[in-house]
């Protein structure tokens, strides 16, 4: 690609060079400015056409927004996003809860899809293959935390949409079409979990596994609380049945005790708010979950 010749990383040799030309090029009593390229911009290097649901105020509308994405480089992936799961982040982002918002806003980061092109560098993944990307798409690479595989700890982490990426743009998520993503941040999608059903791994499942495996949390036969049934509950009940743990559902919305009991596969349903079931949900001694803040 030409702008390789002209980046700013190209060698002193290549630097020499490009200065020689361009000042024996100018016509004499002129400035060289007009005849020296400057090494393309991040949007003249975002070359691929996309199509994304953009939130363009805090009002909570989506509407379709043209944009960009970068060419591949030696170490990306291009990946044609066929789902993306709505994660509650989603929804606070959008409205500007959290007051960073950058609008237009491309939220998603609940990504699965296919890869359409891998670039030259890139060792884990070909074309065809079943890929997700989660939370971040890119880190320093290099700190403690990035070395240990804590990316997600990196004071340098790229979230998947709404801050500005290393070139400078800002990020878009997977409310769109397709991404380039760096290989390190994609990962392969098993052939038996559907990509559809799949794709709230990439953050809800996450977020909850990771503790869960941590903390010892998976140990069949052993006692676990779940502290709320929303999109944390959930995941997090049907992890530990799949470890093979007793799991008891402690929920303020007594509606839920069917979808814990019979849909996911709980053994117990604890009503929160009501005290001589609190009594027993005092009595448990066992790990408890929680997946609300402050608890
Ligand atoms: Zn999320
Ligand atoms: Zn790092």
């Amino acid at each position: 690609r030409p702008w390789n010749l002209l980046s700013p990383h190209r060698s002193p040799l290549q630097s020499r060079h490009h200065n020689r030309d361009a000042r024996t090029n100018s016509p004499a009593g002129r400035t060289s400015s007009a005849s020296v390229r400057m090494a393309p911009t991040a949007a003249e290097q975002h070359t691929r056409k996309a199509v994304g649901l953009a939130a363009r105020d805090a009002s909570g509308h989506l509407s379709p927004l043209a944009i960009t994405r970068r060419s591949t480089g030696d170490d990306d992936v291009v990946i044609k996003i066929l789902y993306c799961g709505i994660c509650h982040s989603d929804l606070h982002s959008i409205k500007n809860d959290w007051k960073n918002a950058k609008y237009p806003m491309v939220p998603g980061h609940e990504i699965t899809g296919e890869v359409n092109e891998v670039g030259k560098n890139v060792t884990k993944f070909k074309t065809g293959d079943r890929v997700g990307v989660g939370c971040m798409v890119n880190s320093c690479q290099s700190c403690e935390s990035c070395n240990k595989g804590f990316e997600n700890l990196c004071l340098g982490i790229i979230p998947t949409y709404n801050l500005v990426d290393l070139d400078g743009t800002i990020t878009y998520g997977g409310y769109s079409s397709m991404v380039v993503v760096h290989e390190r941040f994609v990962v392969r999608f098993p052939d038996t979990i559907p990509l559809e059903k799949g794709a709230p791994l990439l953050c809800a499942g996450i977020t909850v596994y990771s503790p869960m495996k941590y903390h010892g949390l998976n140990i069949p036969g052993m006692h676990l609380g779940v502290l709320g049934l929303g999109g944390l509950g959930h995941v997090a009940v049907k992890f530990g049945k799949a470890f093979g743990m007793k799991v008891t559902v402690i929920s303020s919305s007594p509606g839920k005790k069917q979808e814990a009991l019979e849909r996911l596969g709980a053994d117990a349903f604890i009503v929160g708010k009501n005290d001589e079931e609190m009594k027993v949900c005092k009595c448990f001694r066992s790990p408890i979950f929680s997946t609300q803040i402050g608890l």
